[in-house]
């Protein structure tokens, strides 16, 4: 086949439709050696890893490699948004990286038993901080200094399809591996051999990154090329022999692997055997696309990988449409859906009751971070230790291997997705010996004591994924299936338990609950909280904000940090001071906090965003597989998108400073690194300096949505940092719905419905006194509705920024971290001045429609300012109000004066 272009790529949803991403195939051969370099860098890791003086014994080497495997085709999920430089002892930062310690540090130094206790008992900093000792933290160190190595793998497995046949095409490599480990751990419930199979299973289809034909003798070369590597004691090399024995020959019995595997591939790929309607060769005749169609019918692969480009992916698109079709028509004949006795693996749905209402009970930034890092952990971490000991038999009675499945555990691709409130997990079915029904799952969850404490509550659904006799349940039958169990519970009304005040003086803190419990404030105060806020305020002088404040990220090649030192050093800043002061610090304000913040006001923005019509396409998400794919991507490109403009913004540098001090550009890369609140799935809440909020959420938005081929609405609301945070986010949250900029439905040419598309668009609200909250976000928007218009596109608002600092960069960002040179070091230069200038001229432009509140007045006074004004920039910048105007029907559309003023406020963040 030399000379000649192999085609093959994955289908993949976006919101306008459909797309086929290629493999490139450039980059193959160097992913495979970099994920051999990784995978043999992890056991030799592993092989040297002391418990506590001995190394742990090589059945608990098995367990945490494959648990490892499967951390390294889980990126994104597994990492966070950022690496984290970490030698030796680091603080944890975020839920995730708890969740993977304890998954790997139970094969090596956590008590699985010890942690379900003490999270059952309410005893959540115990658990926390045994978590933190484990010497999971070298792994998760070295996973995380291959943040960026992951990543590149990802980015090329994503496009990778399981099969590479049109219409077969729809999961990636990376989830059908996960899914064939998730199900041969189903399937196989005596536990015996549970991690070499995993392994096994997870790489079984290794050799498919080079070459989907000849994938199984791929797959024999990965591991004699991985075991070539291997500088490991003979014990673990041949329990690792035996794996890569059992992987390489997965195709030629009637092992679990393939079993597995077969009901992975039915996920994968909506399949004849299981759905006779709509097998795919009957959609390439009734469609006439002979070209492929003779190539499955010989089975030739070298004729599959010889189609042309637009064959390919034309054929692709139509029978995935058809596919749909089919699948909706099929769907309502009502087929018998939802027979849950007779499966042999369910997927679990766990979901947070009222994040919003929760999160808005810390009026302090330190709490309300570690409220919404507890929304993770209580979603994912919590469900996952619990279903981990009642798969090991540690039962309620405490009782220990009374389970059918002696040396099982929950294997860490069960999870398969946690984020934004929410986990779906895969268990195996009730059997004779386990109790792994609805009743008993929810009753183990719920009764936790930290719920309890916390008083918070979790929704626990669970739906058919696999059955006995081998049918599989497509997405949409399975979100039916949780939507329909979700209905039923909301009409049974959960209500947080606010006792009667009368008896007790309410809580200190949160002025809502009683007060029961005395806690040391520091020194010589006590305060008496409820045991919510009780809770809270334990874990946040350790956990939620305080990790970002004491560690050093790492991005691109630049290490930034606070170099804050734990309490007590006397030598650094004090991390306690810049913890209560975090919204400060975030906003711009030096360290020692001495900045005279009546002169030099700093502001600090909330940005809050998600991707558009998300949940419409996950809906069309057909299989597991395509559903997997579309998070994973969608997270992927979220967290990518946001070190992508980190760096960006670094090389911006600004005017360099002395030796020992951070350029501008770090600087605000380390403060937005600090403020990051949640990332992760589609959406995220970051807070950071008001004066790079604009042009930072702009080129972000815009990585994320190439990476995703998504768009996303956003709102950033500016606020002073004394500002309560809680009221500022749902303020954002209030802009970003506002803000959302939906284009004309045009019909597709092949399709009869009209779908709605939108752009990426950016609303804006700023408050230099008062209260912004959900209400005057609502108000403010009715009152000016003349000339506040939130649905702004991102090059409106990079426009706004351009002219207001007469820019002559491309980089926005880099004028931005200049401006920021001269606020910091108290030397207004050009910037400094234009910024000043341009605000003026908007300010008086605003003041003339707000004492007469006359559009057409306002308009005329504005194109004669425009005629005469010297300053060409002014001029452009009131040009392009004004064009708003005159492209809209009847001259009726808003004029986008106050969001320009306000994109033009943020630039003064920091000046006198
Ligand atoms: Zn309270």
């Amino acid at each position: 086949m030399l000379g000649v272009e192999k085609m093959r790529g994955k289908l993949i949803l976006t919101e306008g439709g459909e797309e086929v991403l290629e493999v490139d195939e450039s980059k193959v051969e160097d992913t495979l050696n970099q994920i051999i370099d990784i995978l043999a860098d992890l056991a030799n890791i592993i092989d040297i890893l002391k418990a506590d003086v001995s190394t742990i014994d090589v059945k608990q080497k098995i367990r945490l490699y494959s648990d490892i495997v499967v951390a390294v085709f889980n990126f994104p999920m597994i990492t966070g948004y950022s690496e984290v430089s970490g030698q030796g002892r680091r603080p944890l930062i975020n839920s995730f990286e708890y969740l993977v310690a304890y998954a790997l540090g139970r094969h090596i130094d956590i008590k699985p038993e010890e942690i379900y206790g003490l999270l059952k008992a309410g005893k959540l900093m115990e658990a926390l901080t045994k978590i933190d000792e484990s010497q999971a933290r070298q792994i998760l160190n070295y996973l995380n200094s291959k943040r960026e190595k992951l990543a590149e793998i990802y980015e090329v497995l994503r496009k990778i399809p399981a099969d590479t046949r049109p219409g077969y095409n729809i999961s990636s490599l990376p989830s059908h591996m996960l899914l064939t480990s998730a199900i041969q751990w189903g399937l196989q419930q005596e536990g015996a051999d549970l991690p070499i199979l995993r392994l096994a299973s997870v790489l079984h289809d290794v050799g498919k990154i080079k070459d989907y034909k000849n994938h199984v003798k791929g797959t024999e070369e990965f591991f004699n090329r991985l075991m070539k590597k291997l500088q490991v004691s003979e014990d673990f090399r041949r329990q690792l022999e035996y794996a890569a024995q059992k992987a390489k020959t997965h195709h030629q019995g009637e092992g679990y692997i393939d079993r597995a595997d077969d009901m992975a591939s039915m996920m994968d790929r909506i399949d004849p055997k299981n759905n006779p309607e709509i097998g795919v060769k009957n959609i390439l005749k009734e469609l006439g696309l002979n070209e492929v169609l003779n190539c499955m019918e010989k089975s030739d692969f070298d004729c599959i990988d010889n189609l042309k480009e637009d064959v390919y992916k034309d054929s692709t698109v139509k029978i995935f449409r058809r596919l749909e079709e089919k699948f909706k028509k099929m769907r309502s004949q009502e087929l018998p859906l939802r027979d849950v006795k007779a499966t042999s693996m369910n997927l679990l749905y766990v979901d947070f009751q009222g994040v919003q209402k929760f999160i808005n009970y810390f009026p302090k930034l330190k709490d309300l971070a570690t409220a919404s890092f507890l929304v993770d952990f209580l979603v994912s971490t919590l469900p996952f230790v619990i279903l981990d000991a009642m798969i090991r038999g540690i039962g309620n009675e405490g009782k220990q291997g009374d389970s059918a499945w002696k040396g099982n555990y929950l294997p860490l691709e069960a999870l398969l997705s946690g984020y934004g409130g929410h986990s779906m997990i895969v268990v195996p079915s009730p059997s004779q010996n386990s109790k792994m029904t609805l009743e008993e799952i929810r009753k183990e969850i719920l009764s936790s004591e930290i719920l309890n404490r916390l008083d918070v509550s979790l929704g626990v659904y669970l739906a058919p994924l696999v059955g006995k006799t081998g049918k599989v349940w497509l997405y949409p039958e399975i979100w039916d299936e949780i939507s329909a169990q979700m209905r039923a519970r909301s009409s049974v009304d959960w209500s947080e338990k606010i006792l009667a005040v009368s008896d007790h003086r309410p809580c200190d803190n949160c002025g809502i609950r009683p007060g029961t419990e005395m806690i040391d404030k520091g020194p010589g105060g006590k305060e008496i909280l409820c045991t919510r806020c009780a809770t809270v305020r334990e874990i946040s002088n350790l956990r939620g904000l305080t990790p970002k404040l004491k560690v050093n990220y790492k991005v691109g090649d630049k290490l930034i940090g606070l170099g804050t030192k734990s309490e007590g050093d006397g030598k650094s800043i004090d991390l306690s001071v810049v913890q209560e002061n975090a919204m400060q610090i975030i906003a711009g304000t030096p360290l020692d906090i001495k900045e005279d913040e009546r002169t030099h006001p700093h502001y600090v923005s909330i940005l809050k965003f998600d991707a558009n019509n998300a949940s419409r396409v996950y809906k069309r998400t057909l299989t597991i597989g395509l559903f997997l794919d579309t998070s994973f991507s969608m997270d992927y490109s979220v967290k990518v998108g946001f070190s992508e403009t980190l760096k960006e913004l670094i090389n911006a540098k600004g005017p360099g400073r002395e030796t020992d001090q951070l350029d501008p550009g770090e600087e605000l890369a380390l403060r937005i690194l600090i403020g990051v609140l949640y990332l992760g799935g589609d959406e995220g809440l970051i807070l950071l300096p008001a004066v790079v909020s604009i042009p930072f959420a702009t080129r972000f938005l815009e990585n994320v949505s190439r990476l995703s081929n998504f768009k996303f609405k956003s709102g950033v609301v500016i606020v002073k940092p004394k500002h309560p945070v809680q009221f500022a986010i749902t303020g954002a949250g209030t802009v970003m719905e506002e803000a959302k900029l939906t284009k004309e439905p045009v019909p597709k040419r092949d399709r009869s419905t009209k779908e709605e598309a939108s752009e990426n668009s950016l609303g804006i609200m700023f408050a230099s006194s008062g209260l912004i909250t959900d209400e005057t976000v609502e108000t403010t928007a009715k009152n000016y509705s003349e000339i506040l218009r939130l649905k702004n596109d991102l090059g409106f608002m990079e426009e706004v920024i351009r002219k207001a600092l007469n820019s002559k960069n491309n980089s926005l960002l880099r004028d931005v971290a200049n401006l920021y040179g001269e606020i910091i070091e108290r030397e207004p230069g050009d910037l400094t001045k234009r910024a000043k200038e341009t605000i003026k001229v908007l300010e008086d432009v605003t003041s003339v429609y707000v004492q007469n509140r006359n559009r057409l007045h306002l308009i005329a006074y504005m194109v004669k300012e425009r005629a005469k004004t010297q300053d060409e920039s002014i001029r452009d910048l009131l040009t392009l109000l004004l064009k708003e105007v005159a492209n809209s029907p009847d001259l009726r559309g808003v004029i986008p004066l106050l969001d320009a003023l306000f994109v033009v406020k943020t630039l003064r963040s920091g000046m006198s």
